[in-house]
């Protein structure tokens, strides 16, 4: 009877609800069943979408960037009445009032998704992507992406656009910086760490926040480095290069991708059915959304792939971008394109269940607010791990010996980068703040000032500056220094999105001090810091040690002065290969071996002689100026140890394809410090149905030993990790023969043979 009668009244007060605001159960007390927490997810969004007009659906797939002044209230009633799924770029001081109006304004109470470009740190900042891949750590950046996600979710972020997955080999392209590099391993490793740290196994608690792999897919492959700019990538390099760590993304649960500006082969990656829907939702069964890139619909016009905007609505929209971000395209023209049966409403439903399942499965119904505390931010714990990131990404590429240095000397601290509060951020810093940063100056003032006598003098203001007369000053202050330390590099605005360069050389007056500082004949210790591997050959050569350090975060400083003074080891590992000149990139070790490989006795340029023949040179595969191997390779980096590798195993000689491979290897610090190594596994197929790798990283393994101490490294390889695509397309590994090599880069030799059957 009672049962009845509760059903009647639930029924009327659902009747009245439908007709004015439902919003949010107030003191829990659910009303409809996608208003019950205890409810599956399934059942949650089936109700809640059953209950929405074609308005307040094609609503959540609109995404808008925070308004500002009288705008915000034109936003706020946009989002009353139903049209604004998310926002991004909200101040955080606004978010609990855009929020209510949506969980308490609108009918159906729908919170907002909030997102945010979090991309190395929200206030504590940790090294740009590219500096904490050179870590090589996966522990650490998954700590650094909790830490990022508890500081972001105490100001109502709860989507951050991160991680960037592309594959990165081209220097030039300002976005390297945001990436994890040239490699498919270790960017595969990374991408899932940070999902992780995001995202944790508890979707529901308040400070997860959802990550985004970025930007389906193929826009590290710009044709010449120029941001935004076509590629050409064909199937196969799609699937063994570009996918595999936006697949590992998806199996790592992702919640969210976003979908690219560039086109690829003609195709706009926002417009690709092929790739949104038949691999993403079809092939690896990806079952949350898909969000556009700011503006990246309505370019498409611009690509010259859709007359007009509305029919790039239809094409985005059916090729799998559910959210449109910003330009409001979907808001404009879906309805209509619903009309004229150029779309299906059974797609948008589908496109609101995916954005509706992240926003239950997030909490955001039962959790709309933000309530958690804000003295997260620089705390102790976070500044420590920025401390360890920024110190583990350090990457020590030359070292005669005067590193360490010795305390009780004068050192001389010059460079535009000494002291760049603001510029060691580095680039996609929305929230950082610079006076929490640590410069190199001041963690020598402050952490060494009892040990040393220091001067400073910039030497140049900032990178981009030409004054001569500072470069006398700094010339001048180290005729009274035992030692010049000289921070060089890039300005924050150099490298990220849209600040391509063409010349990789040092900006401004730089090389000019470094040419005028080595010619006092003082020791010379140049560190750089930067947002991508930059050509400095001349300045390495000028240069007693040097120290690169992509743009290290608040900690930096602080890190960078423990190194040079010996109270920590660097043990960063280039995560991308460092050209000799502008003209060498992209180069990268994971090449083919081509019918005519270099030897390494080719002539050079200046080595031709006169009238020469034309065939005397070497006719192999390289530069006639710059040889053929870069500055640097991946996976290069000294410490203040010196380790050996020797032993090498694997646990058999054949294997079948089902098999694991089990490789060990002694390793001994023959030097006089304790330090890191990241011991790096290689192998080459050395035949296959198509042309392959001359060498993939396939596994590492920090190493810490003290001097003369030696120990064991194990790998396990599964077979299955040497798959690829054969001249069938099929995915597989082939019979045959293949080499194996451990050691402390990728130029490691490949002397152990196996085979598979
Ligand atoms: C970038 C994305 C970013 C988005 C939102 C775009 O210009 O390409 O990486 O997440 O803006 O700020």
């Amino acid at each position: 009877m009672w049962k009845l009668k509760k059903s009647k009244y639930l029924l009327t007060l659902a009747l009245i609800a439908s007709m004015a605001n439902i919003g949010l159960p107030k003191n829990n007390v659910a009303v409809f069943p996608y208003q019950n927490s205890s409810q599956s997810i399934n059942t949650r969004v089936e109700d809640l979408l059953s209950r929405m007009t074609l308005e307040e659906k094609i609503g959540q797939l609109n995404q808008q960037s925070g308004w500002r002044g009288d705008n915000m209230l034109k936003q706020i009633s946009q989002i009353k009445s139903g049209q604004v799924g998310s926002l991004l770029n909200v101040d955080p001081k606004d978010v609990n009032n855009l929020q209510k109006a949506a969980v308490e304004g609108s009918r159906l109470g729908i919170p907002l998704l909030i997102a945010r470009d979090v991309i190395h740190g929200y206030r504590t900042i940790f090294p740009i992507p590219l500096g904490m891949a050179a870590t090589f750590d996966t522990i650490l950046v998954e700590k650094s992406a909790r830490i990022a996600a508890i500081e972001a979710a105490s100001d109502g972020i709860r989507w951050t656009f991160s991680p960037m997955v592309d594959i990165s080999r081209n220097a030039h392209w300002g976005r390297i910086a945001e990436s994890f590099g040239e490699d498919v391993y270790l960017s595969r490793k990374m991408g899932r760490a940070m999902i992780r740290g995001y995202q944790t196994d508890t979707l529901s608690n308040p400070t997860s926040i959802a990550a985004c792999a970025k930007h389906f897919v193929g826009y590290g492959a710009t044709e010449d480095g120029k941001d935004y700019n076509s590629t050409y990538i064909p199937e196969r390099q799609m699937r063994e290069i570009y996918l595999p760590p936006f697949k590992d993304a998806c199996d790592a649960g992702v919640l969210t991708y976003m979908s690219a500006f560039n086109d690829n082969d003609g195709i706009p990656a926002s417009g690709n059915r092929y790739l949104l829907t038949d691999v993403l939702r079809k092939e690896w069964g990806f079952d949350g959304f898909v969000v556009s890139d700011w503006g990246s619909i309505g370019e498409m016009v611009n690509h010259g792939f859709c007359k007009d905007s509305k029919s790039a609505a239809e094409q985005g929209f059916n090729a799998g971008v559910d959210m449109e971000m910003v330009s409001g395209l979907y808001s404009k023209h879906i309805e209509e394109l619903l009309k004229e049966g150029k779309i299906k409403i059974e797609d948008v439903d589908n496109s609101v269940r995916s954005i509706l399942k992240v926003k239950f499965l997030l909490g955001l119904f039962e959790n709309p607010y933000t309530e958690l505390p804000k003295n997260v931010f620089y705390s102790k714990d976070h500044l420590t791990t920025a401390y360890e990131m920024a110190l583990k990404s350090a990457i020590l590429l030359k070292n005669d010996g005067i590193l360490p240095l010795k305390k009780d000397i004068t050192i001389l601290i010059t460079g535009p980068m000494a002291n760049a509060a603001h510029d060691q951020l580095g680039t996609w810093t929305l929230d950082g703040e610079k006076n929490h940063t640590i410069t190199l100056l001041d963690a020598f003032r402050k952490q060494w000032g009892k040990d040393l006598n220091i001067i400073y003098e910039p030497g140049l203001t900032y990178s981009r500056s030409k004054s001569k007369e500072s470069i006398n000053n700094a010339v001048k202050a180290a005729s009274k220094a035992d030692v010049i330390i000289s921070v060089i590099g890039e300005e924050a605005i150099l490298s990220g999105e849209a600040h391509s360069l063409a010349t990789l050389n040092l900006v401004g007056y730089q090389t000019e001090l470094i040419d005028a500082l080595s010619a006092t004949g003082k020791p010379l210790v140049t560190v750089v810091m930067a947002g991508r591997p930059l050509a400095i050959s001349k300045e390495v050569e000028k240069s007693d040690a040097v120290i690169y350090s992509f743009h290290p975060g608040t900690m930096g400083g602080a890190a960078l002065s423990d190194i040079i003074m010996g109270k920590e080891s660097p043990c960063g590992k280039t995560p991308v290969s460092f050209p000799k000149s502008s003209g060498q990139t992209p180069i990268y070790y994971s090449c083919k071996n081509t019918g005519r490989p270099a030897s390494g006795s080719e002539t050079l340029l200046y080595d031709i002689e006169l009238e020469a023949g034309q065939t005397s040179l070497g006719c192999t595969n390289f530069w006639l100026d710059d040889g053929f191997g870069p500055l640097y390779p991946f996976g290069y980096g000294l410490s203040y140890g010196n380790f050996e590798y020797y032993d090498i195993k694997t646990d058999s000689h054949k294997y079948k394809k089902d098999d694991v491979i089990r490789v060990s290897a002694r390793v001994k610090n023959t030097g006089k410090y304790k330090a890191t190594d990241i011991a790096q596994l290689y192998i080459r197929d050395n035949y296959g149905s198509v042309t392959r790798p001359v060498k993939e990283l396939k596994g590492i393994c920090r190493v810490t030993l003290s001097p003369g101490e030696s120990t064991t490294v194990n790998f396990e390889i599964p077979v299955s990790e040497l798959a690829f695509y054969g001249v069938d397309m099929k995915y597989g590994v082939e019979a045959g023969k293949h080499m194996l090599g451990i050691g402390s880069d990728s130029t490691t030799p490949l002397n152990v043979d196996f085979e598979i059957e």
